[in-house]
Parts: structure tokens; sequence; C-alpha cells
């Protein structure tokens, strides 16, 4: 198969973990030049080294920036350009899971916070990103939801309310953008082993979270965890010139749980 990113810039934030670094390496892998945005600096510099393992020659710009903060996002897009001149795909993609716990002790700080990183700081990465992607007459956008925002999880209001608010962006925009050639879509993974994950076990499982953990998937179809690289896999296709037809819509990749009774 041909590269499907040779010579194009990929922007993706929540690039120092998780599904953002798995994204970060498929696309690498495809020739993709990056530009890579957390707010933890040094698991930043883990994905740049973990990616010039496998991949020398990528070129790479880290950016260490809060996405729930409108200034950080608009310097974290304006370096893309500056360094990259385009971005022409953008993986959306840092959150927070946050506290669990019942709505009426879920806190309004908690919700304040979780709803502030994960839909005002996916808005404002649209909103700059857009941009330029307008300008170009051509760009891909893919938005982390979660299956949290597409059906009802319980206990977490903030993360609900968010990934909601995320599927609700995401079909706004792509209405809009899609005569100027941009397509934004958005992915709902489902229980995938990451950082994340591992954490939201701990709050419910303590030191046993593993067993929580096998408990928790024994309810999935596929009886399992999804893996980062199986997102890295479909959001690589999604941000390339290959999905540009798929718009305003939100893709489960959850084992088939969302779709159980
Ligand atoms: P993760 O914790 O492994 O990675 C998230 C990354 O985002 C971290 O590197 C973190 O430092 C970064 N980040 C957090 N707050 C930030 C901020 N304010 N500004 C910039 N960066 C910030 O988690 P993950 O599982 O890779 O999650 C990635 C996305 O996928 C999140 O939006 C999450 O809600 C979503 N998601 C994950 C799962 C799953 O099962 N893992 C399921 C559904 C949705």
């Amino acid at each position: 198969m041909e590269p499907r990113f040779n010579g194009k810039t990929v922007l993706i934030t929540g690039a120092g973990s998780g599904l953002g670094r798995a994204v970060a390496l498929q696309v690498a892998k495809e020739g993709a030049k990056l530009s890579l945005v957390d707010v933890n600096k040094e698991s930043l510099e883990e994905s740049k080294q973990l990616i010039h393992t496998d991949v020398p020659e990528a070129d790479i710009i880290l950016i260490t920036a809060d996405v729930s903060k409108e200034e950080d996002v608009q310097a974290y897009v304006k370096k893309t350009v500056d360094t990259y001149n385009e971005i022409n795909a953008f993986f959306n993609n840092a959150g927070v899971e946050g506290k669990q716990n019942l709505t009426e002790s879920y806190g309004s700080d908690e919700f304040r916070k979780v709803v502030d990183i994960n839909l005002n700081g996916v808005f404002y990465g649209m909103k700059y990103v857009l941009e330029v992607m307008k300008k170009q007459g051509a760009g891909t956008v893919v938005n982390t939801a979660s299956v949290g925002g597409i059906r009802g999880v319980g206990n977490q209001s903030g993360y609900a309310a968010s990934k909601h608010g995320v599927v609700g962006l995401t079909k706004n925009s792509g209405i809009e953008y899609g005569q100027y050639g941009v397509s934004i879509k958005a992915i709902a993974p489902g229980a995938i082993l990451t950082k994340m994950v591992e954490g939201s076990l701990r709050q419910i499982g303590g030191d046993d979270w593993e067993a929580t953990g096998k408990e928790f998937v024994s309810v999935n179809p596929m009886k399992r965890f999804g893996q980062p690289e199986e997102v890295g896999y479909l959001v690589a296709f999604l941000l390339s010139d290959q999905a540009e037809f798929i718009n305003a819509c939100v893709i489960p990749i959850d084992g088939g749980q969302s779709y159980k009774y």
C-alpha cells in the first residue's frame, strides 16, 4: 500500500500517551510530519523517542500546551503552521476521565475541569485548525469522543456531558465545513487499555484493578480490552484522504459493546 501520509502534516493532542501516541506512531510509519501536543512534557519526549526508534527519519515537533487554555491552543496551531506551512490532518484527542461519583456528589469544580479539557479544549482546537483548513480548501479532523458520548455509563457526569458535547460539535461543524473540502468525524472508543483506563479501574478496584478489569470486559462481546494500536489503525484511516467522504459522524471502536442490549 502507498504510504498515506507522505509529505503530510498531522497535528495530534494528547500525544504523550495512549491513543494519541499510538496514532502518532502509525501515521509516522506512513510518512507523516508530526506536531505533537501534550500538557506533559516528559511523556511527549518519550513519544518522540519511541517513534524515532521505529521511524528514525520522522519529522517531529513537540509542543507543551494545556488544551483547556485558548491561548495555548492558538499557540500550538500557530507553531505547527509556522513550522510546516499547513495542517493536513488533526487528531483532536487530549482528554481526562475525571473522578467517578454519583451526580449529586460529582462536584462542580470537577465538572468544570473535565468539561474545560474534554469539550472546551476540543472546541478551541477546531476553532483555530478549521480556520487553517478552510483556507487550504482541504483537511481532516478526528475528534475523540467515547462510548460515554453516545451512551449513559454512570458515575461520569462531567465525562458524559463533555463527550456528548464532542459528538454534537462534530456533527455541527462537519455540516458546516464539508463545502470547504474539510471533513470532521469523531471516534467513540470503548475500553482501550491505556493509562486512563488503568486509572479508572484503580478508582473502582484499587490495587486489585487487574481483576476489576477482567470482570469489566466479561460483558464485552469480544471479552477483552481494545489495544491502542487498534485505534491507531482506525484513526490513521480516518485521517487519510481515503476517508474524506466520512463526515459529521461518530465511529465506535468498542468490540460491539455499545450496541449490546
Ligand atoms: P491517556 O491518559 O493515556 O492519554 C491522555 C493524554 O492527554 C495524556 O498524555 C495527558 O497528559 C494528555 N492531557 C490530559 N489533559 C490535557 C490537557 N489539558 N492538555 C493537553 N494534554 C492533556 O488516555 P487515553 O486513553 O489515550 O485517552 C485519549 C482520549 O481518548 C481521551 O479524550 C479519552 O477521553 C478518550 N477515550 C479513551 C478511552 C479508553 O478506553 N482509553 C475510551 C474512550 C475515550
